[in-house]
């Protein structure tokens, strides 16, 4: 694989960050990595582990002479990060980030980028409920999507270069505009992730179930449930504070909808439940059809060993 960019500075070193590095360096796609984060004990690990050839002190002395800059924070922490680099960027270099929400990280960050230099949000859909510069691995892009959220006017070959470093860590490229994006991911992710949050949470409060049966008899639809539940406190805040109309809209439907479906078991509407589950069953067809999952059973996970 031919080299992108000559220096790629990361901008917080956690599982996103870590997996980029790992999967650049696969692939010969940066001349070197760069990065920061903010805590002194994520920086000494990153050290530690080798994740780049130099993690420096403070951010700004890391995107010096970049010529890709990505924002590996979460969306909360753009717009203060972006205020802090602005000064220092090099012209004609790129700014990127991998933020789960577009429009708000766009608002946050897009006011402290120079004349000369690119912004291009980018968003790799592919995660773990993993966190820190420990928890990367190179394969986390692999036939996943990455969205590329191009603003109006942006340098066409600017966005070719990045997207091509997308397509080398191993993902497929769409663009969208931000609007577009939080929609999609509204219905796709975050709503999911609330659902499950609740869930999880409601099998916690109910108290004539106890804690160690719901551990033990943790059937798949809760146990997957309690994987996407546990992901990243402080990411999870973030993108709900942040996507909050899309993710409301998308909320509010599906509120109508688990009415319907009460009603339906109330009054012992079969036919409507099977319709419903019918259509839905189709959907995971679609998915598996375009290799986004496995239909291997149980979702692929090695079986677990009989006590
Ligand atoms: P993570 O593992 O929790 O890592 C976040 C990193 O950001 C840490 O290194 C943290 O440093 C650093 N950080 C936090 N605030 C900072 C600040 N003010 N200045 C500098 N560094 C700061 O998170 P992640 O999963 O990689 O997520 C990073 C971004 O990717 C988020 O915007 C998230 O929305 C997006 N994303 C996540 C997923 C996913 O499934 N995880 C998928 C796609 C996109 P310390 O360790 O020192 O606190």
């Amino acid at each position: 694989m031919t080299q992108i960019y000559d220096r790629v500075a990361l901008i917080g070193l956690g599982l996103i960050a870590s997996s980029m590095s790992h999967a650049m360096r696969r692939a010969g796609l940066a001349g070197e990595i760069v990065g920061y984060a903010k805590s002194s004990e994520t920086r000494q690990t990153a050290r530690e582990i080798g994740l780049c050839d130099v993690v420096y002190d403070t951010a700004a002395e890391a995107v010096e002479g970049a010529d890709l800059v990505v924002l590996c924070v979460p969306v909360g922490a753009m717009d203060a990060v972006a205020a802090e680099i602005g000064p220092v960027l090099m012209a004609g270099a790129t700014v990127s980030d991998v933020g789960s929400v577009k429009r708000a990280v766009v608002e946050a960050v897009a006011p402290h980028i120079p004349e000369g230099v690119h912004f291009i949000p980018a968003h790799p859909l592919a995660g773990t409920e993993h966190s820190g510069p420990r928890s990367g691995f190179a394969e986390l892009f692999e036939n996943r999507y990455c969205i590329i959220v191009p603003p109006e006017g942006a340098d066409r070959t600017a966005v070719d270069r990045l997207a091509a470093l997308w397509r080398g860590m191993g993902a497929l490229i769409e663009e969208m505009d931000a609007e577009h994006h939080d929609l999609v991911l509204a219905v796709t992710s975050h709503t999911p992730h609330l659902i499950a949050y609740t869930m999880v949470g409601v099998a916690d409060d109910l108290s004539r179930v106890t804690d160690s049966e719901v551990i033990k008899f943790s059937a798949a639809g809760f146990r997957d449930f309690t994987r996407i539940a546990a992901s990243d406190p402080v990411m999870w805040r973030d993108v709900f504070l942040n996507n909050k109309e899309a993710t409301l809209e998308i909320l509010g439907r599906f509120t109508e909808e688990l009415f319907a479906l009460q009603r339906a078991i109330r009054q012992g509407d079969g036919d409507h439940l099977h319709a419903y589950f019918t259509r839905t069953r189709s959907i995971r067809r679609g998915i598996i059809e375009a290799g986004q999952d496995t239909d291997a059973p149980n979702f692929g996970r090695a079986s677990v060993k009989k006590q």
